[in-house]
Formats: structure tokens, C-alpha cells, sequence
């Protein structure tokens, strides 16, 4: 009984307090700018048939849709098979003046072994949130957590808000093309979720 009874406060107090809190803090006033790495005739790497655009741009509409059910404010540079330039990616989320810049990317090898997930960043500003999405990803997908380096892409160097270039796994590896091809959505949709739960940490001290 007295178990019960515990269970059901913290139930309440769960209910009436954090839920609504991260909804009302992290959700409602937050924006996220979703970049779909490469396009078109740009296609990044690939792996069979699998090219990193189209994997970039899945991996891309699962979080915008993730996000926007949750309350999030989306903006996508592409939603489609189109080629963007770096100015074309920084001028809309910019204009958009989103609060933060995700750009989805997959890394590539000539060594079909290797595996690991990291993220880069290039202004100061962009160092926390490039760690909370390798962090999630790596913890959720169970790959080697690479964490985060600098590199000077031009949608970070441009980019006036905190911007990271998550680099998931590697499409090249066999392991991952494996599980993509696995007749399941199950790869892409944890990856989605991962760097979903990683915005939302990076804004619960943002
Ligand atoms: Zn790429």
C-alpha cells in the first residue's frame, strides 16, 4: 500500500511539474534549423546502393518530424533531392534565425571496418551542442562515441547561431550497411530519436 502510494506521488509530481516544464521551456520557444547534408548531383559518400545524400535527407525528415511533433519550431533546407551550397544552408537558417543548426551527415571509408560517431564544430558557441548530439547518437546507436572535432565548414563558420555536423556512423561500413538494409526503418529512426534526445539536452542548459 505505502509502495503504491509512493509510486502514485511521484507519478503526480512528474506529471504536474517536469512534464510540463520541458514542454513549456524546451519545446514551445525553441528552433531548430535541420540541414540535410549534400543533394542532387553532390552526393556524398555511398555504399552499394545507398548514397549519404539520401540517407542525410532521411535521417533529416525523421527528426524534423520528431521535433515538430514535439512541439519544436522546424525549419529544413531541403526536404527533397536538391543541390544546396554552404551559402544557400547558412543564408536560410540565418534568415530563418533559428536558435540552432543540426546539419546531418555519414562518414565514408575505403575500410569497410570502420565505425564511429562524431561531431564537429567550429565557433566556440557550437562545442556543446556538437558534444550532446555525439554523445546521444554514439550512447543510443552503439557506436564508438569519436567525440567532437574542428573543422571549418562554411555553414558553421556562417552560421550565427550554435552549429554542429553530426557525422552518425559510417555509411561504408559493413556493419551499418547491413542494419540499413535490414528491410527495417530502424537504423535510421534511432538515429533520428538519438539526435532528437540530443537537442533536447543541449536546451535543458541552453
Ligand atoms: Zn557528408
Amino acid at each position: 500500500m505505502k509502495k503504491v502510494l509512493v509510486v502514485s506521488l511521484a507519478l503526480l509530481i512528474t506529471t504536474l511539474f517536469i512534464l510540463p516544464n520541458r514542454t513549456v521551456i524546451n519545446a514551445a520557444v525553441r528552433s531548430v534549423c535541420v540541414d540535410a547534408g549534400h543533394g542532387g548531383t553532390d552526393i556524398g559518400t555511398s555504399n552499394g546502393g545507398i548514397t549519404e545524400k539520401d540517407l542525410n535527407l532521411d535521417v533529416a525528415n525523421k527528426l524534423a518530424s520528431i521535433l515538430t511533433a514535439s512541439g519544436y519550431t522546424v525549419y529544413q533546407t531541403r526536404t527533397t533531392d536538391v543541390a544546396l551550397s554552404n551559402r544557400d544552408r547558412y543564408t536560410f537558417c540565418n534568415g530563418a534565425r533559428a536558435d540552432i543548426l543540426v546539419s546531418i551527415h555519414h562518414n565514408g571509408s575505403t575500410n569497410p571496418e570502420i565505425d564511429y560517431s562524431r561531431a564537429l564544430y567550429m565557433k566556440k558557441v557550437d562545442v556543446e551542442l556538437a558534444r550532446a548530439l555525439v554523445d546521444s547518437v554514439s550512447s543510443k546507436l552503439g557506436t564508438t562515441n569519436n567525440g567532437i572535432s574542428r573543422f571549418a565548414s562554411g555553414v558553421l563558420i556562417k552560421a550565427k547561431m550554435p552549429a554542429a555536423i553530426s557525422e552518425g556512423f559510417f555509411l561504408t561500413s559493413s556493419y551499418e550497411y547491413s542494419l540499413l538494409t535490414d528491410g527495417t526503418d530502424k537504423r535510421v529512426q534511432d538515429e533520428a530519436q538519438a539526435l532528437y534526445e540530443g537537442i533536447v539536452n543541449y536546451f535543458v542548459t541552453h
